[in-house]
């Protein structure tokens, strides 16, 4: 069973061509899928359907075969890592990663349980009294995940998350983002309008142009095309 299943996904804002067309996707369990296309070609609003931040117009979105077109995003268990990470800059690493097990209200030797776990898996554990200002941006993009780990999401997506970076950073941190996708082993949708980060990073890459999916293969097999 896939671990998110996009049936036939449409998504009409006024009039004019769909921002999203008839669009099937199966993610298995554990798997990488890029999301790569232009600017405007509805990548975006494909992911903001899977987390349930954007209302379905016809076709049904599955999570682990359940159907969420009317879920709302909290009971979806999925985690959104948006581009400046959103971490609150007054708490800790620690409390920063804690803070959806308080939210939860779960007992405190859980979550130092969790946390402390999560901080190993991500080499966090030596900054866990520090603040998200006194982090590098691979750091603080752990501290992300870390607060999605501990809730034992079933997906992590992101959008852009490295487009405000320089050249340099951006291919330091895919390299990281692809290590610890891999070490966690959990399902991810990765948004991009760059074709290296698409080509470099996922196992499957879903082009996009004008709503439509145009193609759905291996980094591989689109290169080895025609
Ligand atoms: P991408 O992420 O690929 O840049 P988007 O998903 O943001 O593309 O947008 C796809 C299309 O839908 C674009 O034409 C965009 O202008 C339109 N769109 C996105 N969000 C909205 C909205 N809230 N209301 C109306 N149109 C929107
Ligand atoms: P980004 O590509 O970083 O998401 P955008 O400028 O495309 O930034 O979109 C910013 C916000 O504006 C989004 O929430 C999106 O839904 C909304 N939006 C995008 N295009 C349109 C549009 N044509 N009409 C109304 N809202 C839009």
């Amino acid at each position: 069973m896939a671990a998110i299943e996009m049936k036939n996904i449409v998504k009409q804002y006024g009039d004019g061509y769909p921002a999203v067309n008839d669009v099937s996707i199966d993610v298995a369990d554990g798997e990488f899928v890029i999301l790569v296309g232009p600017s405007g070609c509805g990548k975006s609003t494909l992911l903001r359907m899977i987390v349930g931040l954007e209302d379905i117009t016809s076709g049904d979105m599955l999570i682990d075969g359940e159907r969420v077109n009317d879920l709302a995003p909290r009971d979806r268990n999925l985690a959104m890592v948006f581009q400046n990470y959103a971490l609150y800059p007054h708490l800790t690493v620690y409390e920063n990663i804690a803070f959806p097990l308080r939210l939860a209200k779960r007992s405190k030797e859980e979550i130092d349980e969790k946390v402390r776990e999560a901080s190993r898996t991500l080499d966090l554990d030596e900054h866990l009294e520090r603040k998200p200002a006194n982090l590098s941006g691979g750091q603080r993009q752990r501290v992300a995940m870390g607060r999605a780990i501990v809730r034992d999401a079933k997906a992590f997506l992101f959008d852009e998350p490295l487009s405000n970076l320089d050249a340099k950073l951006r291919g330091q941190m895919r390299t990281e983002i692809s290590r610890l996708q891999k070490r966690l082993g959990i399902t991810t949708v990765y948004v991009t309008h760059d074709q290296t980060e698409a080509m470099t990073l996922g196992d499957r890459v879903a082009v996009m142009k004008k709503g439509v999916l145009q193609q759905l293969a291996s980094p591989r097999e689109l290169y080895e095309q025609p």
